[in-house]
């Protein structure tokens, strides 16, 4: 399977938690940038005679964009690739972008949308500096169904500075309310870059409180109705990302845009991170690319590993072994004795996996492994 994943680094104005490669104030680049998208689209098409089976526009803020530059990329992508070749076509919204003309454009160009909700809690989202309100998610979502959108993905933050466990129940049940298809539920990095550790440390919940946010909701949208498949996602049955499946399948994908990653022929390589960078690579016929790593066999045993155990199928023994010629469970058995143990792995007889617990705690786990 091969993903595309396309990047619109534009955003009407940074989150301060946020770690994506985005721009608050180069609107005047929109239209240069999204030629340089397409441009770069084209010359994989020369290059590669591949189909893709997945799209996903994310970002920054793709729906920052107005509904003619919408329309110009879709349009562009879509005279290369046509609509019609994707299984699925997913876009990122920021609920206050959504007005009926844009939810027009989308409903006619994607199959999918990811709404960054954070939270029903206007104090939390006025703290990390979001432009939307819990209203605005609502009427985004609204008019997003009225536009005949049937499978929309709400993102769900926690450990936001002074968030208790209350809180983070009530946006559950709010986010249910709204009957979205997928929900992610994850937890906020406060990465030292941001500044958002330094600002927030002592008001952050501690480890404890998380473990207790965590368990208490993935139970609570469990039992709603919401499979989990990953580590922070949940879906009712059938509607998982299939975009996103394919990374924690070690699937190949390509990304076009600034600061865009790919896997690909065995590489993995970025762009640069650079909105005037990339349009005048691209302009000047040279490679966007600024980090390129060949991935040898023993990095693509650790990356199967841990991104297996990222979801809920986790390894499954058989495949491991026709794809790595060793067994698993005999290689780690240590390990893996331990961790099934202390309650953080599962073993059945055809596959391992971590549990609610262990993925509460899987980054320290998926370090044994490496
Ligand atoms: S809207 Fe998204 S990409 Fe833009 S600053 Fe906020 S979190 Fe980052």
């Amino acid at each position: 399977m091969l993903g595309l994943y396309v990047h619109v680094p534009f955003c009407f104005q940074k989150c301060n938690y946020c770690d994506f490669y985005s721009e608050d104030d180069k609107n005047y680049l929109i239209n240069d940038y999204i030629e340089a998208l397409i441009k770069e689209l084209k010359k994989y098409k020369s290059e590669f005679n591949f189909c893709f089976d997945t799209l996903y526009i994310g970002g920054g803020t793709p729906t920052s964009l107005s509904e003619k530059f919408l329309d110009y990329i879709f349009s562009g992508i879509f005279s290369i690739y046509p609509r019609t070749s994707f299984k699925e076509i997913t876009i990122e919204v920021n609920p206050d972008t959504i007005n009926e003309k844009k939810a027009k454009v989308l409903s006619l160009n994607v199959t999918r949308v990811s709404v960054g909700a954070q939270s029903f809690n206007d104090n939390f989202l006025k703290l990390l500096n979001r432009i939307h309100d819990s209203e605005s998610v609502k009427r985004a979502v609204e008019i997003l169904s009225e536009w005949g959108i049937e499978n929309i993905n709400l993102d769900i933050m926690i450990g936001i500075p002074g968030q208790g466990l209350n809180d983070v129940f009530i946006d559950i049940k709010k986010a249910i309310e709204l009957k979205p298809q997928h929900i992610s539920f994850y937890i906020l990095t406060p990465y030292p870059e941001t500044q958002f550790l330094e600002k927030y440390s002592k008001n952050l919940p501690n480890d404890d409180l998380i473990e207790k946010m965590y368990l208490g909701g993935v139970d609570l949208l469990q039992k709603n109705g919401f499979m989990q498949y990953e580590i922070s996602n949940f879906s009712i049955p059938g509607k998982e990302c299939i975009h996103n499946l394919n990374y924690w399948n070690l699937g190949e994908y390509i990304g076009i845009g600034a600061s865009a990653s790919s896997f690909f022929n065995n590489k993995r390589y970025t762009n640069i991170k650079s909105i005037e960078g990339y349009i005048e690579m691209i302009r000047k016929n040279k490679t966007p690319i600024y980090f390129e790593e060949e991935i040898t066999a023993d990095k693509r045993l650790k990356e199967y590993i841990i991104l297996k155990l990222r979801t809920t199928t986790g390894i499954k023994l058989e495949e491991f072994y026709d794809k790595f010629k060793f067994n698993f469970v005999e290689k780690y058995s240590n390990i893996i004795d331990k961790l099934t143990r202390d309650g953080y792995m599962r073993k059945t007889i055809d596959k391992i996996s971590l549990t609610t617990k262990g993925f509460l705690v899987s980054n320290k786990i998926l370090q044994q492994f490496i």
